[in-house]
């Protein structure tokens, strides 16, 4: 069986055909960070203009490269749920047209059940495992009891951990700095972070007093805002000007970031044994999202979770953030049950 997939929740236009063994057989991916870094930010408008100018040559391009026609597909599968209204519509639209041509089946995709569901894709993984989703809009928890049954454990009770990268490095003016351009915020603090040292600034502990499972990333954000700022005055640096000591700043911000998430996770972990959630060994712990192809937080997090009998699995950075194939695997998961198809006549998409 083979599935096409089409992704257009954010600014990434994204098609793939996958089959059931988890062969990627044709992708395509146009990425609209160009577009939005000129502009601060993405302008949902701007979004919606740009995947229309490109998904019909993405998913044209993904079925040529899989050297197949429409009809040689089992089905089409799309993202309607969480995402920018107006970018998931175009996905939609655009899919409920070939619905119209083919009469193939359609299955409605969760974003977020994508990410989470991208591993078992590279290898044999049982349900239930714990996974943590570090993205651009969220930071969720959940235990993955079967491919359409996820129990929210913990999540963001503010910025969304990707969020407050992108900021940070906005702040930080990385955009203006040579070979940075066509990058995430993400991406440039992960490699400007390697020259650092992460112990520069240290942050008054994060949520401590919470006895629960969720995330909290404003508060790293504005402690490192004010350090920035200090840095700023300290040093003399002038309006658009480049602190010197930036790498530590980075590196600093990330070790925040891993210190958090590593504690609260070791809290998940906890409570995951007193409901005996999860097998007590050997168990898994899926990371994915765009901000999981951090290798600084990958490693951190992989070392924390050995601590606990818990093995780390994360996709291969660019299956973490978005694409197409995540979507068509999880069209493939759903096929392969006989659950989840639906008429797009009608579908609307949702916002969370
Ligand atoms: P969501 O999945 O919540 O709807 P999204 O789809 O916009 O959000 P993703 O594509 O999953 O998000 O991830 C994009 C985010 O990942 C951006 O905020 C980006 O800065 C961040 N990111 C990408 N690479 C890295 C990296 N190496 N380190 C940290 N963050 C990263
Ligand atoms: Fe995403």
């Amino acid at each position: 069986k083979r599935v096409l997939g089409i992704e257009t929740s954010c600014d990434d236009t994204g098609a793939a055909v996958v089959d059931d063994d988890g062969n990627i057989l044709g992708e395509a991916l146009h990425s609209q960070i160009r577009n939005h870094l000129e502009t601060g930010g993405i302008i949902p408008p701007i979004a919606r203009d740009l995947h229309k100018e490109h998904i019909d040559r993405v998913v044209t391009l993904a079925l040529e490269r899989a050297n197949l026609q429409l009809q040689d597909v089992d089905a089409i599968a799309t993202t309607v749920k969480p995402g920018l209204p107006l970018s998931l519509m175009v996905g939609l639209d655009y899919a409920r047209t070939l619905v119209k041509q083919s009469g193939l089946p359609f299955i409605p995709i969760h974003h977020m059940e994508a990410h989470a569901l991208t591993a078992r894709m590279i290898e044999p993984l049982e349900f239930p495992f714990l996974v943590l989703l570090l993205s651009g809009g969220h930071c969720l928890l959940a235990l993955a009891r079967d491919v359409d049954d996820f129990v929210l454990i913990g999540k963001n009770i503010d910025d969304a951990p990707g969020d407050a990268f992108d900021k940070t490095a906005r702040r930080l003016r990385l955009k203006d700095i040579a070979g940075f351009e066509a990058v995430s915020g993400g991406q440039a603090i992960e490699q400007l972070a390697k020259g650092g040292n992460p112990r520069a600034f240290d942050c008054t502990p994060i949520m401590s007093r919470h006895s629960d499972c969720n995330f909290s990333f404003a508060g790293i954000k504005t402690q490192l805002a004010t350090v920035i700022t200090k840095e700023e005055q300290r040093q003399n640096v002038q309006d658009g000007g480049v602190l010197p000591n930036m790498a530590d700043i980075c590196a600093s911000f990330q070790y925040q970031v891993l210190r958090h998430l590593a504690k609260r996770l070791q809290r998940g972990l906890l409570f995951c044994d007193l409901k005996k959630l999860l097998p007590s060994r050997n168990r898994t712990l899926v990371l994915s999202g765009g901000v999981a192809s951090n290798q600084f937080l990958r490693d951190g997090l992989e070392r924390m979770c050995a601590h606990y009998d818990c093995r780390l699995v994360a996709p291969p950075p660019p299956l973490c953030t978005d694409n197409g194939i995540m979507i068509a695997w999880n069209g493939i998961e759903k096929l392969k049950r006989g659950i989840g198809f639906a008429n797009p006549e009608g579908m609307r998409v949702e916002h969370r």
